[in-house]
């Protein structure tokens, strides 16, 4: 039924969802933090896609990353991959933190290290949205049961690698049991390498309707900071990268991805202050795991890069905690959005009730709220 192009809109996570899906805060609400982990291989970032040859040099920074987090009393979500789950020390690391409540264990799907292997190997392959949608699903169940017998849980949120969703993806997270993605990543545009284009995407999460089993989405953050303020957005994205530096050194538009790599803290502590003001309800921080190694990733190339890396989130963390920003964990991301659509329903039930009680019977009214048609 479900075939390329007869998705429905707000089945597709492609398309910019209605402003009556997004989550908003209650005015009593905080806005929270996540801790988001690519957990993935150590692989040549400028090289071709392979689907051997990457190493797993990385895996033991796992435990100096998971002591970090644990001393802040942040519980991470770990996104991992394929090779990952593959190997006993990262099941072992992460297992046993995992066990003792102080991390969450996601999926992370990088196709071209994923099987089953039946796609060429190649930059617009690198997109799992890119691959005939059976194939997508074939590899989405072979990384969700890997996880789950890793982990002895399967896996309830999912990231694709490279942001790589595809217009099929919601309606099949759903159908395999995900209840949430965070693989918009709102304000980039990976269109010049096959990818989705993520310009127009909101940064407040929002519910897909997969059917009658809903997903949420929880957008990686990326804020425009500047003097141009909301219009700088608008700018950016209609200039070149060449006029993208000047802008910035001008003040005027900025774009600023909540993550240590290639982002200074002052700048990341400014975009936390654009985020709490624009009272986003999850400031979703993303790297990548091989990131806790010198030497994999154009961001921690030696000891002292990684030094200031755990830097970065000393002066990241106190920030937070000097906004009233509090660490977050998927249940409770989930709990705070189902009470926001629940209350939607609620106010929607009382306008029902109130001028419309005269012509429409209530009774159709509640069933109406009840099937979950807002
Ligand atoms: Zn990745």
């Amino acid at each position: 039924m479900r075939g390329k192009g007869s998705v429905e809109r707000a089945d597709n996570l492609l398309e910019p969802p209605a402003a009556s899906d997004l989550v908003r805060l209650r005015p009593d609400e905080k806005p929270r933090f996540w801790v988001t982990i690519d957990t993935e291989e150590d692989f040549d970032w400028s090289a071709p896609f392979a689907r051997i040859g990457y190493r797993l040099d990385s895996v033991p920074a796992l435990a100096d990353c998971q002591s970090y987090f644990e001393a802040a009393n942040v519980a991470p979500i770990y996104l991992v991959d394929w090779p990952i789950v593959a190997d006993d020390r990262a099941v072992a690391i992460l297992g046993e933190a995992r066990a003792a409540g102080r991390c969450e264990v996601g999926a992370q799907l990088h196709p071209w290290v994923t099987p089953p292997h039946d796609e060429e190997v190649n930059e617009r392959n690198s997109y799992t949205g890119n691959l005939p949608p059976e194939l997508q699903r074939a590899k989405m169940t072979a990384l969700r049961d890997a996880i789950r017998d890793g982990f002895g849980e399967a896996p309830t949120v999912y990231r694709a690698g490279r942001y790589g969703l595809g217009p099929d993806s919601a309606a099949m997270l759903a159908d395999l049991g995900f209840r949430c993605d965070t693989s918009v990543r709102s304000g980039f545009d990976y269109r010049p390498g096959h990818g989705p284009d993520y310009r127009a995407m909101p940064l407040y999460p929002w519910w897909t309707r997969s059917a009658d089993r809903r997903l949420l989405e929880v957008p990686v953050t990326t804020v425009f900071g500047g003097l141009l303020g909301k219009a700088g957005r608008w700018l950016y994205h209609r200039t070149s990268s060449n006029s993208h530096a000047a802008f910035a050194r001008l003040g005027l538009a900025e774009r600023i991805a909540l993550t240590p790599e290639g982002i200074p803290a002052a700048k990341a502590c400014h975009a936390i202050d654009i985020a709490v003001e624009t009272r986003l309800p999850i400031l979703n921080f993303s790297f990548h795991s091989p990131s806790l190694q010198p030497g994999n990733t154009p961001y921690v190339r030696t000891d002292a890069d990684l030094s200031d890396f755990y830097r970065w989130w000393g002066v990241v963390l106190d920030h937070l905690a000097k906004r009233g920003v509090e660490p977050t964990t998927t249940a409770e991301i989930l709990d705070m959005a189902q009470r926001n659509a629940a209350e939607r329903l609620n106010a929607l039930a009382k306008l029902c009730y109130a001028p419309l009680s005269r012509i429409i019977p209530p009774g159709a009214c509640s069933s109406m709220v009840r099937a979950g048609r807002s």
